[in-house]
């Protein structure tokens, strides 16, 4: 719990990203969470993202925590991780996120299903961010 409290308090890699050549929004109205990503992708690589948004303390820290993660990775290597956050969070995996790092500070959400797309949310954006959408994407 303390990483969460850390990365709503100071969320990383927060702001606009003016060298971003993708990017996407996504809604959680569930909870009111609207987010903003910004990626710069060169070749496969995440070289640098950063997001904006107003959100619940779930859904902010959880995009500070995916900022980290996956800045400096491919996007294979970003997309494991999703698949991973996602089956710890849903129940399907390892419950403790082992191997996840700081994201394992999530686990604990899994036991709040309405939280669960709170934590998501990032992540849904950040593929159709990858994925060049041109629609916001929704959790519901
Ligand atoms: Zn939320």
């Amino acid at each position: 719990r303390d990483v969460i409290v850390d990365h709503n308090r100071r969320p990383r890699n927060r702001g606009p990203l003016p060298s971003a050549n993708h990017r996407a929004e996504g809604n959680n109205p569930l909870c009111g969470d609207q987010l903003r990503v910004y990626v710069d992708v060169e070749h496969d690589l995440i070289r640098d993202l950063r997001f904006e948004g107003t959100g619940c303390a779930i859904s902010t820290a959880s995009a500070s925590l995916m900022s980290e993660a996956v800045k400096g990775k491919s996007r294979a290597e970003a997309a494991a991780l999703f698949d991973a956050v996602h089956r710890m969070l849903t129940g399907g995996g390892d419950a403790a996120g082992a191997g996840l790092g700081k994201l394992a500070a999530l686990a604990g959400v899994r036991e709040f299903p309405a939280r669960v797309k709170c934590a998501s949310l990032c992540w849904h954006t950040l593929n159709a961010a990858l994925a060049g959408a041109a629609q916001p994407v929704t959790t519901e």
